[in-house]
């Protein structure tokens, strides 16, 4: 890994902390990626990392990631995120979790921290005792709940306003979608499919979750690799990053790809262009699974759920418009989507040359 302040200069970042409590043991890392907008917010995710550069390079791919899903989505918070190095299985006890609290208090509020993997709701009540600077308390907490159904619901919206822009027939009524991957987040949005008319194929490497859910809803299942090669009208990743590549690219044959997966283009510069040239509309992640940071970001002006789920909805006026520019000017909605979010950053900091005391 090259020395840490050449990546931070590189990437910009404000600032990178590392955080070691002796009574619990806990080794955590948080990035703070840009501020520009309002204080960095962005899951803890809780993993044993093979190495602490592993660690730190994850932290800071998935911070700066964060700057861009939270400044295209239109909530007032910048990216950063928080590792901790650690089985949470084994590993995850209060202490530890307590140690967190008091390192993201320590940050005064220019990181706001929520659930990634290895970290839940109920973790959250306990990180909450020790910092008011995070989220995705359960709504008996005064939080948003389920970060994961708002996920699911931000993508449903996603796919309806997708479907306007890129087929004739807009209505989903009659299209067959696939979804790679039924976990939190697929299972929903099948189910919200299929009350829509939709033909679901479903895939899935865990094969008591594919029985489960074919038990429930009127669903084809395929196997997890025949999945790029059903005939379908949308394909709709929602497991794994990196699955849109140069091997699957060319087997797709649908004309949408929508789905709540993170990272899905292997190369995001390349591989958004290999989209297009396929004739492959593309919806940008980072928009699609805003959902779950949209809905938790309502926690700070008193949790709502009409008006959080409200904002939620609006993804589908986002995707609507990356799709509108990159149309206007002939480029992929991947940089039509940086576009916008850079676009955000620039007034939040425009706006900052008028001084107001807080
Ligand atoms: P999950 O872990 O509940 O579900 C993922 C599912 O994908 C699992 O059932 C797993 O068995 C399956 N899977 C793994 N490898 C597969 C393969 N090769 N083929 C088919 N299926 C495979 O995760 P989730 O919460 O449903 O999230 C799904 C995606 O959305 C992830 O990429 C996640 O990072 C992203 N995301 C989730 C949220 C959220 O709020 N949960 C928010 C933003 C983004």
């Amino acid at each position: 890994m090259k020395p840490i302040f050449d990546i931070m200069k590189a990437d910009e970042f404000e600032q990178i902390v590392y955080g070691y409590d002796k009574n619990s043991g806990m080794k955590a890392l948080i990035s703070i990626h840009n501020t520009a907008l309002g204080p960095a917010f962005g899951g803890t995710r809780m993993m044993p990392y093979a190495t602490e550069e592993d660690a730190m390079q994850d932290v800071m791919k998935l911070g700066k990631a964060m700057t861009w899903k939270n400044a295209a989505c239109g909530i007032d918070f910048g990216g950063g995120k928080a590792v901790i190095i650690g089985d949470a299985k084994t590993e995850k006890t209060e202490d530890l979790l307590r140690a967190f609290g008091r390192m993201v208090e320590g940050l005064a509020g220019r990181y706001v921290t929520g659930v990634d993997i290895g970290t839940d709701e109920n973790d959250m009540i306990i990180v909450h005792k020790e910092t008011k600077y995070n989220v995705a308390l359960p709504e008996s907490y005064g939080g948003g709940g389920s970060t994961s159904a708002a996920t699911a619901f931000g993508c449903f919206e996603g796919i309806k306003a997708s479907v306007r822009e890129v087929f004739e027939d807009a209505s989903l009524k009659g299209k067959k979608v696939s979804i790679q991957g039924i976990g939190n987040i697929g299972s929903v949005l099948a189910k919200y499919l299929v009350d829509e008319g939709v033909q679901v194929i479903i895939s899935d490497v865990n094969e008591d979750a594919v029985k489960a859910l074919s038990n429930k809803l009127p669903v084809e299942v395929v196997k997890p690799d025949d999945i790029y090669d059903q005939d379908v009208d949308i394909f709709s990743p929602c497991a794994l990053g990196g699955i849109l590549n140069d091997d699957t690219i060319p087997r797709l044959k649908c004309k949408l790809v929508a789905g709540s997966a993170n990272n899905q283009l292997a190369d995001e510069e390349r591989h958004a262009a290999m989209l297009k040239e396929a004739g492959i509309a593309y919806a940008v992640d980072f928009i699609m699974s805003a959902g779950g940071v949209i809905n938790n970001s309502h926690q700070f002006i008193g949790y709502h759920r009409e008006r959080a789920y409200g904002q939620v909805a609006g993804i589908g006026n986002s995707i609507t418009q990356v799709f509108r520019m990159a149309a206007a000017g002939n480029i992929t909605t991947q940089e039509a989507a940086m576009k916008l979010a850079q676009q955000r950053i620039d007034s939040a900091i425009k706006r900052k040359s008028y001084f107001l005391e807080k």
